[in-house]
């Protein structure tokens, strides 16, 4: 594989993590750049099912290059399930969103113990952000009021960060009256904390259903077998989330 597209080439944990994906898959994902990439990295779908990394310049910092790695690790390596909802429907963004929020409670702590101890804040600033801006958005509009999506995203993030900032988030959501929503999301998403696919069954299993979502209408997808299907039919079987609302489903 090339490392051309990383920044001063790439280290030892960058080569074993390149190293294991390419023998799992037979390939290691095509990169691409993107000036319009909303990140300075991400991870796409192609039409195959195949991953792509995206690259915002030229080339990206080396734990950029791992970030990105870890993600396609987790769903075309380990095989966990990505959410997934037919394309157009107006919930994509959102499910997209939560799928993502979660795999980040998941690989930041894991970068973290990698070694790159700037992940963490690295996020935690973009996350202070939000929520001065998302303060300005309310100050400039009075009858503008955050949605459910709020706590839900804000217990994810606070599941990983510094004690400081988790308690930021939550004070943000108790502005806004939804500090018993962060709560229990919180709490479910501690007792889920497995890195494995079922974990992650269970904890999107009992909190879908707060977010308006049918199982009929939002399945899991698997990569891997993913492979042998079109992007919009999902396997029936592996990975699906037809199954009842189960509060105590993480124990
Ligand atoms: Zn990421």
């Amino acid at each position: 594989m090339e490392f051309d597209w990383i920044e001063s080439g790439p280290t030892e944990l960058i080569s074993q993590h390149a190293e294991r994906i390419e023998k799992a898959l037979g390939y290691f994902p095509n990169v691409r750049t993107d000036p319009n990439c909303p990140a300075d990295g991400s991870v796409q779908i192609d039409k195959n099912c195949r991953a792509e990394i995206v690259i915002k310049n030229a080339t990206c910092p080396q734990v950029i290059a791992l970030h990105e790695m870890l993600h396609v690790i987790r769903f075309w390596v380990d095989e966990i399930p990505m959410l997934g909802i037919k394309n157009g429907d107006p919930r994509k963004a959102t499910i997209n969103a939560i799928d993502n929020m979660y795999e980040h409670s998941i690989i930041i702590p894991h970068q973290r113990s990698l070694g790159d101890d700037g992940v963490v804040p690295r996020f935690e600033g973009r996350i202070l952000l939000r929520i001065t801006e998302l303060d300005a958005k309310v100050v400039a509009d009075s009858r503008m009021r955050p949605d459910r999506r709020m706590p839900l995203f804000f217990a994810l993030d606070a599941s990983w960060m510094g004690k400081d900032v988790a308690d930021k988030l939550r004070a943000a959501c108790e502005k806004y009256k939804l500090h018993l929503i962060f709560d229990q999301i919180l709490a479910l998403r501690n007792r889920c904390g497995g890195n494995d696919a079922q974990s992650k069954i269970n904890f999107m299993t009992a909190i879908l259903p707060h977010f308006g979502f049918q199982y009929y209408e939002v399945k899991a997808m698997n990569m891997r077998e993913g492979n042998a299907y079109p992007l919009n039919a999902y396997p029936k079987t592996q990975g699906s989330l037809h199954r009842a609302p189960n509060q105590s489903a993480c124990k």
